[in-house]
This record gives C-alpha cells, structure tokens and sequence, in this order.
C-alpha cells in the first residue's frame, strides 16, 4: 500500500518570501542616487535597510495590518474615551519609525546630514515603505506640520522639542508629560477635499487669545497624535490652528471621534471622522491666511506621498523578479522566458526613473533655501512629481502580482496589501486633477519655474534636449489655454525630468530606453512594449541584482 504523508510532502516551484535582504545593499538604483552624500550617511543609511529589511519588520507589517485599529468612543463608566486602539506590531513599527527620525530629521539633522537632509531621511521614507507604509502617514504630517510651526514661535517653542524627541510615546497624557508628539491633519470636510474654500468649521476668538472651533472633519489619519492640524473659517477668512488634544491645565481638549474609515488599504493606520464641539484651537500664522500657511507643508507631505510610492512600486518590482527568477514554467524559469523579461525590463525601467525623479525632487528642495533656482524647480516640480510617480506605481504593481501568479493575489503575499496601498497614495495631499490646477497656478504666476526645470532637462539631456524642450514650452502653451489639457503637459514634463535624472547618475542606455519608449512613440498602456534593441534581461539584472 501506498502511504503519502502530505504533513511532509515536499512542495516543488513555490517561491519563499523575500525577506531578510539589506534595502540599500540590494537596491542599486538607491546606491547610484545617494552617490556623493557624505560616507556616515551612506552607512547610517545601509544600517537602515538591514533593520527594516529583517524577517521580523515583515512580520510586524502584516501583523499590523491584520488586525485593523478599533474605535472606543466611551469607557466602562459611559464617559467619553474618544481613543484608537492599535495593535502592537503598530506601535512597533511607529517606535522604530521615531527613532530613525522619520517624523523630524529633516528639522534637526546636523553634522554630514545637514546639507543633504530631505535626500537622506528620503531615503529612509523609502527604504521603510518596502516594508509597511500605512505608518508612514503620520511620519510624514508631523514632519510637514513643523514648517506651518515656523509661522508661531511660541507654539514652535513648546511643541518642537517633543516632536524632535526620538522617543515614540502612544500614552494618551497631556504633552508635558510624554517622551514625544506627533502631528496629525484635519482639512478635508464631508462637503469638500480639495475646495478648502468650502470648509464649514468655524473658529471664533476667545477673550484669553485662542479660538473655539465648532465643526466637523471627514477624514483624519491618525487621530490619536498629541496635536491636531487643523484649517477652520474666521472672520477674515480660513485660518489654521494647532489643536492640542491636552490642555494647558491637564483637561482633555474635546475632539469626540464618531467613526473610523473602514479604508481599502493603509489599514495599520486609522482615519476618523471627528467632531469639534467647541475645542480650543491656536492660531498658526496670520487670521485668514491659512492656505498660505500650509503651502510648505503642502510640497513636504507631496514629497513624501512620491517617496512613499516609489518604494512601494521598487518592493513590487523586486517581489516579481525574485518569483520569476525562483519559479519555472514550461521548463525554464519564468526569468528566462523572453516574454517574462521584456515585462520586467519594462517595469524597471518606470521603477528606476520615478526614483530618480524623486530623488532629484529631494535633492532641489534640499537646497531651496539658498539657491532661487532649485527652489523654482522644486515649486513645479513637487506637483508634477507627486501627481506621475502616485498614479505609475499601482500600475507596476498589478503588473508584479501578475508575474508573480495567483500566490501574489492572497493575503499572506504583501503584493496584496502594497496594492491597496498605493491607491491611497494619489488621493492624498492632491489628488491628479487637483495637482494639474497647481501646476497651472505656478506656470501662470511667474515664468522662473518653467525656465528652472528646463534647465534641468537641458544640462541632463544635452543636445536631445532641443526639441523636446520645444514640445514642452508648446505644451505649456496650450495647457494655458486649455485647462483641460494640464495632465497631458503634468506627465510629459515628469516624463522628461525623470529622463535627464536618470542621466545624470545612471548608464545612458538607461534614459535612453525610457525616453524612447514613453516620449517618442505613440500611446502605451501596459508593460511590455520595450522593443528588442535593448537587454531587457540587462536592465533587470542591473536594477534587481541576484542575491
Ligand atoms: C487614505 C487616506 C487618508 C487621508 N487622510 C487625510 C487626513 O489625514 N486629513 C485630511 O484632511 N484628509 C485626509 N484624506 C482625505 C483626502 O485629503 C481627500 O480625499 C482629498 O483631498 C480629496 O478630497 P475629496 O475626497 O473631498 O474629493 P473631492 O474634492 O470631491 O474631489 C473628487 C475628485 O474631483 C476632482 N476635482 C476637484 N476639483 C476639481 C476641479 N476644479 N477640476 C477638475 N477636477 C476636480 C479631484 O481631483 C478628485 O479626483 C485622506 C484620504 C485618504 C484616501
């Protein structure tokens, strides 16, 4: 008689988790992008990627999204509570989130990082959204939220010490009593998102100096951090105010939270719909000129959403050529299969130009500060940026999960979640019609950041530059004109920087490929379409090394 023991059977061409791999030591389209930073942070940075690159933080990402944050409005004695309750493994991602100084390096970074502090903590953003990116939701709005702080001194005072801490305190205690803050954003109402104009909470001045804001907000992430961020209608127009979930004499400042978003991805993360009820807000900035007090915070939290996409899209990638190189088909693994390869080629090629696309965008609001160029590229840039890397890396990704056949369709596989993921990701801080209208406002305002990012494609592309920067200036041109036309100038100006990006620090077949198969042929919707004249097999194997 035949006996099969199925307890032991042996399962032949099943691909194990990719887990236990350095994200930096891995990734050589993140080496070549990082080139030249100062070696302390480059090492700083390799240490970054074996921490979150362990079997362990892959653990921690799916416990952590298993088990979805819950909602306790009231305690046993029927008292309002108003608490998220998240699961450990979330809490352990945010402690080793804070102690890399996610949530603040780029205000306090000294020494080698100091001149290069939105590339190296970029990187960071990067390397961890491999990993889990729900988290990263308050990493990115406590660290955005500082640049609004630079417009009230005394709350700045106050507030940044904590938020600088490198310590993650969850405790639900007024702040003077914890280790550190976190920030979290409360624009968007039920009757509008993107028309900031149509806000309907109102702040009304008190006789001690703050104001007492009645109103609602529809989706807020994260609505246990210490301090909410909040735009609500003055008199004199919308205005922004920190509301602190403590008040200065220990009482708890009421922000009652009614439901949690049941979200189709970012699921370790919360988002409420909250109520003021008559809370005690502090005015941030001038009364009435809230808008313009975000802007900064506004082009940090793009640039983090960009970040944040680009590692996902880079994870997916990595994902579906480690299965097509472990997983045979037809008698030859799937990486050798001509088909397989041009598909992956094809994907590594939107991967590494959407890294280099935000690199570059890291790198010219690093300098902003003291060069008015880089600062006018960084201003037309952060739309356009955010809008194509968001909207290109759910499309890699479901091309990954193909390849990496039905096991990436399942939950235990993280494609699964990464999917869900990074739809978030173009609908938050902006989503692509909105990022068009900015990216008019700037052209419309002033010709310097046309002329910066042209320049830019210029010293990348060379002499190829010519035309295209004619097709460019013709785009802008009509998309003056014809509002309705703005996403088609949005993807060719990413399109193109991306390309002079990928020049400067990559072999120039690279940009080559990109360019030729994006810009100069005609409409393309799947991966695939690289045609034979390059190796499709050396573009995966330079952009996802064999182990
Ligand atoms: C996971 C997640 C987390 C979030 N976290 C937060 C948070 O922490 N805090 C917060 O305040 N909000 C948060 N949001 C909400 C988010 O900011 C809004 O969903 C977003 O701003 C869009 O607003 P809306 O949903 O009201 O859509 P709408 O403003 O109604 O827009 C709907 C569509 O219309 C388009 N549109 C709008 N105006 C125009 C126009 N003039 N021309 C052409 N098209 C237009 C938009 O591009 C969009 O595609 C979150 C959303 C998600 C998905």
């Amino acid at each position: 008689m035949v006996s099969l023991d199925f307890e032991t059977h042996e399962v032949g061409n099943q691909v194990s988790p990719r887990v236990g791999v350095n994200l930096y030591a891995s990734d050589p389209v993140l080496a070549a992008l990082v080139e030249g930073l100062p070696q302390p942070v480059v090492d700083g940075l390799s240490t970054h990627g074996s921490q979150w690159g362990t079997a362990e933080m892959s653990d921690l990402a799916r416990l952590a999204n298993t088990a979805s944050p819950t909602l306790k409005t009231h305690d046993a004695l029927g008292r309002r509570a108003d608490l998220v309750e998240f699961h450990p493994a979330y809490h352990a991602l945010m402690r080793r989130s804070v102690a890399a100084g996610l949530q603040a390096s780029i205000w306090d970074a000294s020494g080698d990082e100091s001149s290069v502090r939105s590339v190296a903590r970029g990187a960071r953003i990067y390397m961890t959204a491999q990993v889990e990116a729900g988290h990263l939701g308050p990493m990115s709005t406590t660290s955005a939220g500082v640049a609004a702080l630079a417009h009230a001194p005394a709350l700045a005072e106050t507030w940044l010490p904590m938020v600088r801490s490198r310590r993650y305190d969850s405790r639900v205690l007024p702040t003077a009593q914890k280790t550190g803050a976190l920030f979290a954003f409360a624009t968007t109402e039920k009757q509008g998102g993107s028309d900031l104009r149509s806000s309907s909470t109102r702040a009304d001045p008190t006789s001690d100096g703050t104001h007492r804001i009645i109103g609602h907000k529809w989706f807020v992430s994260a609505p246990m951090s210490d301090a909410l961020l909040v735009l609500a209608q003055t008199l004199e127009g919308l205005s922004f105010f920190l509301v602190p979930r403590f008040l200065p004499d220990g009482k708890r400042n009421p922000i009652r939270l009614i439901r949690l978003k049941d979200k189709l991805g970012m699921r370790s993360n919360a988002a409420a719909e909250i109520e003021f009820p008559g809370t005690t807000g502090y005015l941030v900035g001038e009364v009435g000129r809230g808008v313009s007090t975000i802007a900064e915070t506004v082009t940090l939290t793009r640039l983090d959403a960009a970040m944040t996409s680009a590692g996902l899209a880079r994870a997916a990638l990595a994902d579906a050529v480690h299965a097509a190189r472990h997983r045979r088909a037809f008698g030859a693994p799937l990486i050798d299969q001509p088909l397989m390869t041009r598909v992956l080629a094809d994907m590594a090629l939107d991967v590494t130009a959407a890294t280099a696309l935000v690199f570059r965008l890291a790198e010219a609001i690093d300098r902003s500060h003291d060069n008015p160029v880089e600062a006018a590229f960084a201003r037309l840039m952060t739309p356009v940026v955010k809008y194509w890397i968001t909207k290109v890396t759910p499309s890699i990704i479901a091309e990954a999960i193909e390849c990496a056949g039905g096991n990436a369709y399942v939950e235990e596989n993280p494609l699964a979640r990464m999917y869900r993921d990074a739809m978030a990701l173009p609908l938050m801080d902006g989503p692509g019609n909105i990022l068009g209208l900015d990216v008019m406002r700037v052209l419309r305002r002033s010709s310097d950041p046309l002329e910066a990012v042209l320049r830019v494609i210029e010293d990348g592309l060379g002499q190829a530059a010519r035309s295209t920067l004619n097709v460019l200036r013709a785009a802008t041109a009509v998309a003056l004109a014809d509002e309705g036309s703005a996403r088609i100038l949005t993807e060719q100006l990413a399109m193109t920087v991306a390309a002079a990006a990928l020049r400067r620090r990559f072999p120039a077949v690279i940009a080559d490929a990109f360019l030729e198969s994006r810009l100069g042929k005609p409409w393309r919707s799947t991966y695939g379409m690289l045609d034979a004249r390059f190796d499709a097999r050396a573009f995966v194997d330079y952009v996802c090394p064999r182990a």
